[in-house]
């Protein structure tokens, strides 16, 4: 394959689907990496905890010269420990990404010592690159926005970004050096489409602060406050709120806990003195003492929030008098377990309170008006929308022209699509194998087969023929028997008989079956496998899994 002289970009995750966000960048035979992300799995995918977007284009990129990443979330970061175990690349971030990234780095036995390079403090050249991090408003600390200087041209990289100005300017968008950038010539923005669909601009982070407080003076016994753990602004807003209420804040769940220490270790998570609760003060302290604020805003099965709601929290017990904030968006695939412990709040009294009932969380991405203004003060030549799914994409496309891009200057991709910025400015030129791997709580891969056996039991149950054949001779010893569980073996005709028949059909498949078949256990298997599972489909249009047994005698 001869290797391309224009500047490409290659997502391998993120474009076309929500989270995976990875983005290569290619010139000739060098390349960069933006982001290395995760996504979470959804109902279908039994007994998954994480997806990972699957690198092995990598492999074959040519020179990895780093890999830069935005911010913290686990959408952009998620992936890196299964990244650097195959790439010995330098990894270029925030300090407190970095920060993030070394704890992570320790649960998965890589060495700490990892080449980690701070992204900050001024361009970094990573072969033709020239990579320089500017910050943004987001919803974590210290999320960089990214100025790709290349030979074809220059870049800007949005990561996920508000341009709310935050509590500390220095960590917020500056949109006067956006202008700047665009008076010096942008040629292509890849730009977060998270909120492309959202009219207005996303309110900021001190409208949450101004929702919460009423809430804590008048609660009359504890408020827990959940939200997302990596949410450092907001937490320290509820410190700083608990303290001009005589409450204390207490921090329960560990990841919470892992994002706190980082942001304190970096004088993050500044709070007046004696404001936090010590340990053993989550038990002894008067309810209306304390503000707790709580991990599990998705309700994850062994979170904090969720152990709160069943009765089941080591050190808080739930009162009627106490209040509990949800100050979280529901995450698409969360919404039945987040209904659940509600409910279960609810049963013990608790009052609960929801964005559906006041303005107590807002999103940290940008949306229309706002990706309206960034395309009117970048002016980039092109636009490639990144980050969402095709409808958050598309409308990232339409608003563009309504910000004066021509639509030929907008380049509709998905995750696998080589993009590239050619004379006639940006195209689809190729593809590379882009998909999914999937990962069990151990971080062992779970097979694709393995997924779908466990779907098929989970709608339609296990259908198991037991066959006893001769080893010598193949013959069948006796009538097969067929156990089922799971399994309604009600035909679609109301037919009640339907495993008698099924034995049958095992019968004859064993008869047409030629001595070499009979004496193969797999092809034995397999036969019966297919002509047991299309009879189960045609007569009663389920399809349970089929695990036939041959007994060899
Ligand atoms: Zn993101
Ligand atoms: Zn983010």
């Amino acid at each position: 394959l001869p290797q391309p002289t224009q500047l490409q970009f290659i997502p391998l995750g993120g474009l076309g689907e929500f989270g995976a966000n990875v983005m290569v960048y290619r010139w000739g035979a060098d390349c960069l990496v933006v982001d290395a992300g995760l996504m979470f799995p959804g109902e279908e995918h039994h007994g998954v905890d994480v997806v990972l977007p699957d690198l092995s284009f990598l492999d074959a990129c040519g020179e990895l010269h780093g890999v830069v990443l935005t911010h913290g979330h686990e959408d952009h970061v998620g992936a890196l420990p299964y990244l650097i175990a195959r790439h010995d690349v330098p990894v270029y971030a925030s300090p407190y990404t970095l920060g993030l990234v070394r704890s992570r780095l320790g649960e998965h036995d890589l060495p700490r010592s990892q080449d980690l390079r701070a992204l900050d403090g001024g361009p970094r050249r990573l072969g033709p690159f020239t990579v320089e991090g500017f910050p943004v408003t987001h919803s974590i600390p210290q999320s960089r926005l990214l100025v790709v200087r290349t030979p074809a041209g220059t870049v800007v990289h949005t990561a996920d970004y508000k341009l709310d100005p935050g509590p500390d300017r220095r960590e917020s968008t500056d949109v006067e050096r956006l202008a700047r950038l665009g008076r010096e010539g942008v040629d292509v923005l890849l730009g977060d489409s998270t909120n492309a669909d959202r009219p207005g601009r996303t309110p900021s982070e001190a409208s949450v602060a101004a929702a919460i407080e009423p809430l804590v003076a008048d609660a009359p016994g504890r408020v827990i406050v959940s939200t997302f753990s990596s949410h450092v602004e907001r937490i320290r807003n509820l410190g700083h709120i608990a303290a001009r209420h005589g409450r204390k804040l207490a921090l329960v769940g560990a990841s919470l806990e892992r994002h706190a220490e980082v942001a304190e270790r970096l004088g993050l998570l500044s709070l007046p003195a004696g404001s936090r609760a010590l340990p053993d003060e989550v038990e002894t302290l008067a309810p209306d003492r304390l503000l707790i604020v709580a991990a599990g805003s998705q309700a994850e099965p062994m979170s904090a929030l969720s152990r709160i709601a069943l009765g089941r929290h080591r050190q808080v017990r739930l009162e009627p008098q106490d209040r509990v904030i949800h100050s979280a968006r529901v995450i698409p695939g969360s919404e039945k377990s987040i209904g659940r412990t509600i409910n279960n709040l609810l049963r013990r009294g608790a009052e609960v309170i929801t964005a559906a009932d006041a303005p107590v969380h807002v999103s940290g991405h940008a949306s229309r008006d706002e990706l309206h203004e960034m395309i009117v003060r970048l002016q980039p030549r092109y636009l490639l929308p990144i980050h969402g799914e095709y409808r958050q994409l598309l409308a990232h496309a339409r608003l563009a022209a309504e910000a004066g891009l021509d639509r030929s200057r907008v380049l509709l991709a998905d995750s696998g699509d080589v993009v590239a910025l050619g004379d006639a400015g940006l195209a689809i030129v190729d593809r590379v194998h882009v998909g999914h791997v999937f990962l069990d709580a151990t971080f062992d891969e779970v097979d694709r087969a393995v997924l779908r056996d466990r779907r098929r039991l989970a709608d339609d149950g296990v259908v198991v023929p037991v066959v006893a054949v001769h080893r010598e001779s193949g013959a069948v010893n006796g009538y097969p028997r067929i156990m089922a569980r799971g399994f309604v073996p009600i035909g679609e005709d109301g037919d009640a008989d339907l495993l008698t028949e099924a034995r049958r059909v095992v019968v004859e498949s064993l008869d047409e079956a030629t001595s070499e078949e009979r004496r193969d256990e797999a092809l034995l298997r397999a036969r019966i496998q297919s002509e047991l599972r299309r009879f189960l489909r045609r007569r009663t249009r389920r399809s349970p899994l089929v695990v036939p047994v041959i007994l060899e005698l």
